[in-house]
């Protein structure tokens, strides 16, 4: 049924590779491969009205090409191509783009779409999508009305086109005709949502506004409609047969366990979770706390509990970095207890590895702490008790299900720092109670954060050098790593500021202090023992991506500098700048951008103002037409695809209601016309 992607004209094994590299594997794929927006490309307009910021489409002949001195890389001269139309002149810049210097022929004719840039030097546009007007495009694989319509823009991969993946999109539409009807007749009149066939087509080549508008929502609320169909299936459905109830392990016990009090959140986090894990049916709860409230010695008392009773806690983590800093806090919390602490990761020897599964199955290892390492079909647990997912919006639902399989009647604990507004995680959480830690450890002073541009860059350079020579650290975030990898991801409109060439920069500025680049395609020992020598204080000054955002924990790093903040989401900025401010010392955060929109404005001063996650979380709602509490990276949690429950509330109350009101009617989905919910609501939640 289902072709593989190499039926495709023009994909071989190299592309076929990259295909898989973005979840598409099979023809089919590319259908839910949705674009991530949509260029306006109906009504080309003259070179002498191009607005600056604004993204737009021209035709102009090519007058001469300047290409970029040869080792020109990193150095920032781009290539330029001098262009014009009857109205005026141009400049498209291309910074560090070898492919497209044999691309433009001089005297020939281009439709040219991007965002143009007027200043004192004219008219430019940097890193345009351009095709040429006479020679038509028809070539391999490649769309031939690339340059008109409303033309879709698709997330991409390394040695992926825009225009190839466009082709391969509109070669694969055929198979539309074969989507399949997954609502009820019922809801299909009631809210008028257009057929599948209708919505593929239309989400990637939409007819017009209407027609994209109407694909859309019928995608989203399906979407939102079936997940909310799982979460009620699964709070509804019969549970597991009641198991051996635990004994209670008093919070006392556990408190026993930290060098410090715990907060009163914590205890009444910590109450709740021993509760639910005395209880008959196996716990199904989400910790909310924001970056620092001290998750991390919720987990450990609940997986104190689970050993108390002799049985496993195996506890996940998004990354090796994350896991080993874990594995260690674990490992001092657990010291004089004869408790035994170990982890998994994929960066460990075959023959660390052989140990830890050995002792799970043994049950020598009484807590493990790994990453997706522990969720391969190997690792064997004796008797596992608890299932503790940290930053669980990092997994998705599938891989928290393969963990937690291994313990057929195991507790499930995920924990978040992205702060959920009450309304959303009511809806997306129905099925999993809520504790919440709304309350920092004492000591904790809130970061001062300042947002400036570029031209004040030195001075936040200054205060970093007596941040610095007082015997702090300091982070620097880029938004890109800057190996080359990137900038074949979507064209950029600005270069940005990159973790190499800023670690370069700053070891010239900075010619005393030790300073290291961190990112997250560096090999995962190298990533470790830069952490480490962070955390020991070995290293004044760490410029990396955010590969920090999660989770790292060094207190005695007090000052961070993010660049190009726009690039960061309320979220993401947030997440950041929880990374200083961990110790008793005074912390400062400096956000530069010379962007100009309004909406990256009112983003950086927000974040500069309010120090609440959960405020933070609210804004952001109402901020935003998109959003990023649930943003690209967040991507596939849930399974959404299109969905993004927090800009789509609407939405999301409307697939509530319905999805309420349906299985309160039958509960088990039982009736022959939802057979097919019944499959997708059992396949993403087992048994349970
Ligand atoms: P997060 O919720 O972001 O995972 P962590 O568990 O990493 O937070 O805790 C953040 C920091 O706060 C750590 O340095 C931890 O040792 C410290 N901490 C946690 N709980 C307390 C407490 N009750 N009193 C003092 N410090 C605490
Ligand atoms: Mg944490």
């Amino acid at each position: 049924m289902s072709n593989p992607i190499t039926a495709l004209a023009g994909v071989g094994e190299r592309r076929a590779e990259r295909l898989a590299k973005l979840g598409i594997i099979h023809v089919e794929d590319l259908l839910r491969h949705y674009p991530s927006r949509y260029e306006d490309r109906r009504r080309p307009i003259a070179v002498s009205a191009l607005a600056d910021g604004e993204d737009s489409l021209v035709r102009a002949r090519v007058r001469r090409v300047v290409k970029a001195p040869v080792a020109s890389r990193g150095s920032r001269i781009p290539m330029k191509v001098y262009c014009g139309d009857e109205s005026g002149e141009m400049t498209l810049l291309y910074f560090n783009a070898r492919w497209m210097s044999g691309f433009f022929r001089e005297g020939a004719e281009y439709w040219i779409y991007g965002t143009a840039r007027r200043d004192l030097s004219g008219v430019s546009m940097a890193h345009p999508d351009v095709e040429s007007v006479s020679e038509g495009t028809a070539g391999e694989g490649e769309d031939a009305s690339a340059g008109t319509g409303i033309v879709p823009v698709y997330p991409l991969t390394a040695g992926i086109t825009q225009r190839f993946l466009r082709g391969l999109v509109r070669a694969a539409m055929p198979a539309a005709a074969a989507e399949k009807e997954m609502l009820p007749e019922g809801i299909l009149a009631e809210r008028r949502l257009a057929p599948p066939e209708y919505a593929v087509t239309n989400i990637h080549f939409p007819a017009d506004e209407h027609a994209l508008n109407a694909a859309r929502y019928r995608i989203i609320y399906e979407e939102l409609f079936l997940f909310q169909v799982k979460v009620f299936y699964a709070r509804l459905a019969p549970r597991l047969p009641p198991r051996l109830a635990e004994s209670l392990c008093g919070v006392d016990e556990a408190a026993a366990l930290f060098p410090y009090e715990l907060t009163g959140a914590q205890r009444r986090a910590i109450e709740e979770i021993l509760r639910d894990m005395a209880g008959a049916a196996p716990m199904r709860r989400l910790l909310q706390g924001d970056v620092g409230s001290g998750k991390t010695a919720v987990a450990a008392a609940a997986a104190f509990c689970a050993a108390k009773n002799g049985r496993q806690s195996a506890i996940m983590a998004p990354t090796e970095i994350l896991a080993a800093q874990h594995y260690k806090e674990f490992s001092r919390f657990f010291k004089d207890t004869g408790i035994k602490v170990s982890t998994l990761t994929s960066g460990l020897s075959p023959a660390q590895k052989k140990e830890a599964k050995d002792g799970l199955m043994s049950g020598d290892v009484t807590i493990i702490i790994g990453t997706h390492a522990l969720i391969e079909p190997d690792v064997v647990f004796r008797d596992l008790g608890l299932v503790v997912t940290d930053e669980q919006h990092r997994f998705g639902v599938r891989q928290r299900l393969k963990l937690r399989e291994k313990g057929e009647t195991a507790d499930t604990l995920v924990m978040t720092a992205t702060p959920i507004p009450r309304t959303l995680s009511l809806m997306l959480y129905a099925d999993l109670d809520l504790s919440v830690l709304d309350e920092m450890p004492p000591g904790r002073k809130p970061v001062t954060t300042r947002f400036i541009n570029s031209s004040k860059r030195e001075d936040a350079y200054d205060f970093a050098e007596r941040v610095m020579s007082a015997g702090r650290q300091v982070y620097v975030v880029a938004p890109m790593i800057g190996d080359g990898d990137d900038e074949s991801d979507e064209a950029p409109g600005m270069p940005l500021a990159s973790a190499l060439d800023l670690a370069e920069e700053m070891a010239e500025r900075f010619p005393r202090r030790r300073i290291q680049a961190l990112h997250g395609r560096m090999k995962s020992e190298d990533k470790e023992s830069i952490m480490r020598g962070f955390a020991a204080g070995e290293i004044d000054m760490l410029v990396c991506t955010i590969v920090i955002e999660v989770g790292m924990n060094v207190p005695n790093a007090t000052m961070m500098i993010i660049e190009n903040a726009e690039r960061f989401g309320l979220a993401g900025l947030h997440q950041l700048r929880g990374r200083v401010g961990r110790g008793a010392a005074k912390s400062y955060c400096v956000l530069i951008s010379d962007a100009d929109t309004e909406l990256a404005i009112k983003r950086c001063n927000t974040i500069a103002s309010v120090t609440d996650g959960f405020k933070i979380a609210e804004l952001d709602l109402e901020l935003r037409g998109s959003g990023d509490l649930f943003g690209v990276r967040q991507h596939g949690l849930m399974g959404f695809k299109l969905a993004d429950p927090a800009k789509h509330i609407d939405i999301l109350m409307t697939a509530n209601s319905d999805a309420r009101e349906l299985l309160s009617g039958d509960p088990a989905l039982a009736l022959p016309e939802h057979a097919m919910l019944r499959g997708i609501a059992e396949e993403s939640y087992g048994s349970e």
